[in-house]
């Protein structure tokens, strides 16, 4: 059964977000507002005929946190449709009990960011939280490469193999492919079968995602690739749009061509049991 899933979504109010990180963001040009409440986030999940989705707290750090309860409220309207992933920081000494507390309150995964939250993944405040979700069976969520704060130095998606080699068995999503490392997410992903990525946020950087996938052409990886919009950077219908427009490049030369059945594949054949996720 063909089933639109978007890996990687975004709801929260105003106070979720501090104003310097909206500021910044809007300086990039990221977020326009810098909101997606959820009347925004319903709003635009109806127009895209979207089967299944994920809401994905910000990475906590520098006052930024969306609580999850808000999370579990929101996609609580989505039943079987809806799940939601929490996000700690590793450093806080609560930071396991509040994983916990997000997966009581029903929410399947976790998000974490190396760059944003000023951590290294293969540090050991962050193993509890790969111990707690390899127990529960949820996949860690990591934001990789380039930020707009943070540190750089953990941004590299090859520290995860540390991870994936001690957790077999948990599932990891690289979140925007690794963006701008998107070789360095193939290679770890062609060597640990429990490595994902999502594509989310990469279709307004065409050049970027297109080499990106004829990387995981020739890597053999895209099975294990997944939408996503990364709203409200994207809506879902405008980042399929774009992705399906993605051998578009009207130059009249005859470029090499990322083959039509891969991009369906990656927008339809994608489920949450892929990652072992149950809706319900
Ligand atoms: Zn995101």
């Amino acid at each position: 059964m063909p089933e639109l899933v978007d890996w990687h979504t975004h709801c929260f109010l105003h106070e979720h977000r501090t104003d310097e990180d909206r500021a910044l963001w809007s300086q990039r040009g990221v977020l326009g507002p810098g909101e997606a409440l959820p009347e925004q986030h319903g709003a635009m999940i109806d127009e895209a005929g979207v089967s299944r989705f994920v809401v994905v707290a910000i990475p906590k750090h520098s006052g930024n946190h969306t609580p999850p309860e808000f999370i579990a409220d929101y996609v609580g309207r989505y039943p079987g449709r809806a799940v939601g992933f929490c996000s700690v920081h590793p450093d806080d000494e609560d930071a396991p009990e509040e994983f916990e507390r997000a997966l009581n309150l029903g929410l399947k995964g976790i998000k974490l960011s190396p760059t944003y939250q000023h951590v290294d993944p293969r540090g050991k405040a962050s193993w509890p939280l790969y111990e707690i979700a390899s127990h529960h069976k949820v996949p860690v969520m990591f934001h990789c490469g380039g930020a707009y704060t943070g540190n750089l130095e953990f941004s590299d998606p090859v520290l995860l193999d540390k991870v994936a080699m001690a957790f077999p068995d948990l599932k990891i999503i690289v979140a925007h492919y690794g963006q701008p490392y998107m070789e360095q997410t193939a290679i770890l992903m062609r060597k640990n079968e429990n490595v994902f990525a999502d594509l989310s946020a990469r279709f307004h950087r065409p050049w970027q995602l297109y080499n990106g996938l004829m990387i995981a052409e020739e890597y053999r990886v895209t099975e294990r690739l997944l939408f996503g919009s990364d709203f409200p950077v994207r809506t879902t219908a405008a980042a399929i749009a774009e992705f399906r427009g993605l051998n578009d490049w009207g130059t009249g030369l005859a470029m090499p061509r990322i083959p039509e059945k891969t991009i369906e594949a990656i927008l339809f054949e994608r489920p949450l049991s892929l990652l072992g996720i149950d809706p319900a």
